[in-house]
């Protein structure tokens, strides 16, 4: 029997989250923000291991070296714990038993976070997560992320991968957050978003791409309800039971 995933990528801010939340809610399904545990995880080691950026040259080298090591960040994983809880229908990040899905979306983890994801021992935890939440749910889960129909869920029967035009990302994520929208706050906006796509997209392990058989879907000129019904029309037809 094939597995009860849909898979959605796509860049930074183009609508993944929002829509595997709603298409999950329509489809009775649970939904997984795989990019809330690479958040969490720099959450994490932002307010526990020395940040290598911050560094005081007086420290020893050796220190020094160990602040952000993967291994390190593996086992602040595991210890604090980081986890995925479900909630409802979601699975909501979690850092030592206190839910952080606020906390997560603070700039300073949004700015931080590429870097932490790059490390393939901290993709290599987050996927092992991300599977066993998914075996916890078999009635289906919709993850979105960066890799998911590519690495994590390469079976999935549907994935989708959503974009929309820079500025349409820089101009949805500043009215998301109630901030004005105005030429220069857009353009700030619009630099910062492309800067971790580059990032996201140029790394050597699990890049940002679409998946050769994923369906491709431009959301520049959708709302979120004709998006979303795409996806749970296309869901239907995959997954008629
Ligand atoms: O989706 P969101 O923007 O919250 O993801 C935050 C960051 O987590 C991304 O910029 C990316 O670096 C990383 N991420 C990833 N792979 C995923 C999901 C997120 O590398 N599947």
């Amino acid at each position: 029997m094939s597995i009860r995933v849909i898979a959605i990528d796509g860049p930074a801010a183009s609508g993944k989250s929002s829509t595997a939340a709603a298409v999950a809610r329509r489809l009775g399904w649970a939904h997984l923000d795989s990019g809330a545990l690479y958040r969490a995880i720099t959450l994490a080691a932002l307010d526990n291991v020395r940040d290598p950026l911050k560094d005081d040259l007086t420290v020893a080298a050796d220190e020094r070296r160990e602040a952000w090591s993967p291994q390190r960040l593996v086992a602040l994983a595991e210890d604090l714990p980081v986890r995925l809880v479900l909630v409802g229908d979601a699975f909501r990040p979690e850092v030592a038993g206190v839910d952080v899905e606020n906390a997560i979306r603070s700039p300073r983890v949004t700015a931080r976070v590429s870097e932490i994801a790059a490390i393939p021992e901290v993709r290599h935890w987050v996927n092992v997560q991300q599977r066993e939440a998914v075996m916890t749910h078999p009635q289906g889960v919709v993850v979105d992320g960066r890799d998911i129909g590519t690495v994590v869920f390469p079976d999935a029967p549907l994935k989708v991968f959503l974009t929309a035009t820079p500025d349409e990302r820089a101009r949805r994520r500043l009215a998301q957050r109630g901030d004005r929208v105005d030429p220069a706050e857009l353009q700030r906006e619009s630099d910062a978003l492309g800067a971790r796509d580059l990032a996201d997209a140029t790394r050597r392990v699990a890049p940002l791409r679409s998946a050769a058989d994923a369906v491709l879907l431009d959301t520049t000129q959708l709302s979120m309800e004709e998006q979303v019904a795409r996806v749970v029309t296309l869901a239907r037809q995959r997954f008629p039971h």
